[in-house]
Order: C-alpha cells, then structure tokens, then sequence
C-alpha cells in the first residue's frame, strides 16, 4: 500500500525519517548503458522523476498484480523518445493480465493516440537482455506461482510466501539479494522477517536487503535488530555488483 499508507496515524506512517517513506516497490538494472526496470508500480512516476531516469530499455515483471504494473501508462514519456516501442517481457499468464488491465494500450483500433509504445513479449524461461542473462527464479506467493529474477550476481525477489527447493538452488553464490520481508506477523501471500532471515542463514548471500515492507518496520530500529550484512532496503538505494 505504500508508507505513509493513506489514513494510518501509527508512527512509521508519521515518522520524519526519510528512509520510513516507501514507494512500491520496483528496481532499475543498469548496465552497458542499458536500463532495464523490473516492474511498474502506481508510484513509478515518482520514482523515474526522483532518479533522473531518462530511458527504459526493457521492463520485465514479476507478476501483475496492482502495486506492480498500474504504473505502465506512466512510461508514455519515455516511450515517445525511444526509436522502438518498449519491449515488454512476462510469463503467459501476466502478460494476459496485463493487456486485460491495460486494453486500450494493446487495442490496435485505439482512435484516441497518446498511448504508451510498448510491445509484450511472452516468455518461458531464461531471457537474454543485451548480453546479461535474466534467469527467472519461480516463487509461491500465496496461492500463485510468479518469478523473481537472478541476473548476474544478484537476485531480486519482490513477493513470495514460500521458495521451492528448484529455486533454492538458483540462489546460491549472490553478492546482493532482495527479498521479500513485509512485517514480523504471518501473512498469507508474503513472507515474514524472521523467515526472511532464515533465508539469508541459509542462501548465505554477501548483502540482502528486504523490500515489499509494511508500516509495521520502522527503518533505524528495524535495522539494528538484523546481522551486519541484512538491511531493509530503501527508496533510492544505489547498488554496485558483477552482473556479466
Ligand atoms: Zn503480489
Ligand atoms: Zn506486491
């Protein structure tokens, strides 16, 4: 829902530290000059004008549910500058939710013009995104079956309940990886902190850092609970790692 979430008056929501307000949640790859973004939240307006974003190679999303894709219409902008349309890549299922949520994006006889110039691509498996292979890795958010993503030597892995055995090994050997950590309570589509850092225990990553996090963590305090190399990641935050 995003911190402040409207109308709460608890304290995370009032807080004055900067890093307690959070958008939804999305990143950037950037690399070769490339840029590659992972899912378009309903606050991507705000994020690609707080970071400068100037262009949007490719967007790949994880899945479509609303705090991740209603911000594509945003990429209008961007689309206009780009010489091609904007590739977009998804499993079957997303993809379809996608252009059911965004019809008159996808409609060819669309007479009103100013849409955003995209082009979804399905996907099946690992993608090859100029030069850097994005290997899907399968997660169990809830009822669902969606995909988080390694690429390089980061993995970045935004809802989830639950990861398979399969994925498991797909995460072995990171420098950086971003996990799922909504709050300390039990929830039935996300995973929690203390599960979160049963992860980290046994992924042994070099750095993770928990995103998707809820009102109820607040950022100083919840940080100095964690080991030194677990933080809640923030708006903003900058990363350098080996993606090649
Ligand atoms: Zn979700
Ligand atoms: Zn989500």
């Amino acid at each position: 829902m995003g911190v402040p979430t409207i109308g709460c008056t608890c304290a995370v929501c009032h807080s004055s530290d900067p890093h307690d307000r959070r958008t939804r949640p999305s990143i950037m790859v950037e690399y070769a000059g490339r840029c590659v973004l992972i899912d378009t939240t309903p606050d991507f307006r705000e994020q690609a004008i707080r970071e400068n974003i100037t262009h949007i190679d490719a967007i790949v999303y994880t899945h479509a549910h609303a705090d991740h894709v209603l911000g594509l219409d945003d990429v209008r902008p961007l689309s206009f500058r780009s010489p091609d349309k904007i590739p977009l890549y998804a499993y079957a299922n997303t993809a379809e939710a996608i252009e059911r949520i965004f019809r008159y994006i996808f409609d060819a006889d669309y007479k009103f013009g100013g849409i955003a110039r995209v082009q979804m691509h399905r996907i099946n498996g690992a993608l090859d995104l100029f030069g850097v292979r994005f290997e899907p890795v399968k997660v169990i958010h809830g009822e669902a079956d969606i995909h988080g993503f390694r690429f390089g030597s980061a993995a970045y892995l935004t809802d989830f309940s639950e990861i398979p055995p399969e994925s498991m090994e797909k995460l072995r050997g990171l420098d950086i990886l971003f996990l799922d950590a909504l709050r300390h309570r039990p929830h039935p589509t996300h995973s929690t902190v203390s599960n979160s850092l049963r992860l980290v225990e046994e992924l042994k990553p070099k750095r993770a850092f928990f995103t998707h996090i809820a009102h109820d963590l607040p950022h100083e305090e919840t940080n100095r609970s964690f080991p030194s190399h677990v933080r809640l990641a923030h708006d903003g935050l900058k990363l350098e790692f080996e993606i090649a």
